[in-house]
């Protein structure tokens, strides 16, 4: 089913779901069976599976010439996927990348998607491979989210890279993207920022799904921005409960948001990680409870691969 038919049918209630990572290479699936086993409780009607593209590592060679290797570290995002829905019976959605994909790699994805029975997408730019400093599309891929939109959308209307295929099967994908409250890094100013979040609605995705943010205010502000421009799909607010003194300075740097200063005190007060991660989830209690007396379609939880916490917080707010 559609993350919108979700929605819908939830008839202004609150969801609960979450984003998982694959696990890394080398590892079993049970790890992440066992990281979703406890959440299930909350009855997700979806699990979001991220996708990472390849990164370039240097290895020392004997004689200390450094040679380049490429590795994807988190591979199996569709097989997870798959794996999700044929365990759960929940929807997975994957998310797919414009970064490390030609127009026919991401033809073969969605073709791979649709004959395993996955409704829905989360279609993302994806940043700069590590090591780069701007995002660097594949000669045959796409630069922006929208044009990515763009190709699902076509491939719903049965048009495929190919002109000459005939008999062409139509998909029938949801189309999420993402939206950043605080401003994506590139963008210029959060207006020119929410400009181009409403071309990827034109263009056809049917809901938005938020960074992290720890400022509730943020995310109200951007909603009703984003209303007044005309965006009018569900904007679903992604949250992360604080874990580590260390992402004080990590969060920030990585994915662009600012931390409260109380949030910031109150874990600089404590005395052990075990404290830390306390404050990490009342903050994030205290943000769900507001979320969901707003009106929230859907509390979504980046679980980074540690369901304790969120587990916690689900608990306290479903
Ligand atoms: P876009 O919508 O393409 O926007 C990128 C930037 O370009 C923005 O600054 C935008 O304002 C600007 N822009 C857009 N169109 C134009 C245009 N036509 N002309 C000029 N400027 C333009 N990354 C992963 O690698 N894997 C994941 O699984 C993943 N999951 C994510 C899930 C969520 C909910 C979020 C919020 C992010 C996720 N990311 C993931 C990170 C994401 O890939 C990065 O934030 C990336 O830098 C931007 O992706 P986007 O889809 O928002 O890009």
């Amino acid at each position: 089913m559609k993350v919108i038919e979700h929605i819908k049918k939830a008839k202004n209630t609150s969801l609960f779901s979450f984003e998982i990572l694959p696990p890394l290479k080398g590892q079993s699936i049970q790890s992440t069976f066992d990281h979703i086993d406890p959440l299930m409780d909350f009855a997700p009607p979806f699990i979001d599976v991220t996708y990472h593209r390849e990164e370039y590592i240097y290895k020392e060679q004997p004689g200390g010439l450094l040679q380049k290797k490429i590795v994807r570290k988190r591979p199996g995002t569709v097989g997870i996927c798959a794996a999700i829905q044929n365990r759960y019976r929940v929807d997975a959605i994957p998310h797919i990348l414009c970064g490390g994909f030609t127009k026919e790699d991401t033809e073969n994805f969605l073709i791979d998607l649709n004959f395993l029975e996955i409704d829905n997408v989360l279609a993302l730019r994806g940043d700069a491979v590590k090591n780069e400093i701007y995002f660097n599309p594949e000669k045959e891929g796409h630069h922006y989210a929208k044009e990515l939109v763009n190709q699902i959308v076509g491939m719903n209307a049965g048009e495929y890279l190919d002109e000459d295929l005939k008999n062409n099967c139509s998909t029938d994908f949801c189309i999420g993207v993402a939206g950043y409250p605080e401003k994506h890094m590139e963008a210029p100013s959060l207006m020119q920022d929410i400009q181009q979040l409403k071309k990827k609605i034109a263009a056809g995705a049917s809901y938005v799904v938020t960074q992290m943010f720890f400022d509730n205010q943020k995310y109200f502000q951007f909603v009703e921005q984003c209303r007044e421009e005309g965006i009018n799909v569900p904007i679903i607010p992604g949250l992360k409960p604080l874990a580590s003194q260390r992402q004080l300075s990590v969060l920030p740097h990585r994915f662009h948001v600012d931390l409260p200063d109380e949030l910031t005190q109150e874990v600089l007060k404590c005395k052990s990680k075990a404290a830390i991660r306390e404050v990490g989830v009342e903050w994030c209690i205290k943000q769900s409870k507001e979320l969901i007396q707003y009106g929230a379609p859907v509390l979504h939880y980046y679980s980074m691969g540690k369901s304790d916490n969120i587990q916690k917080i689900a608990s306290a707010v479903f």
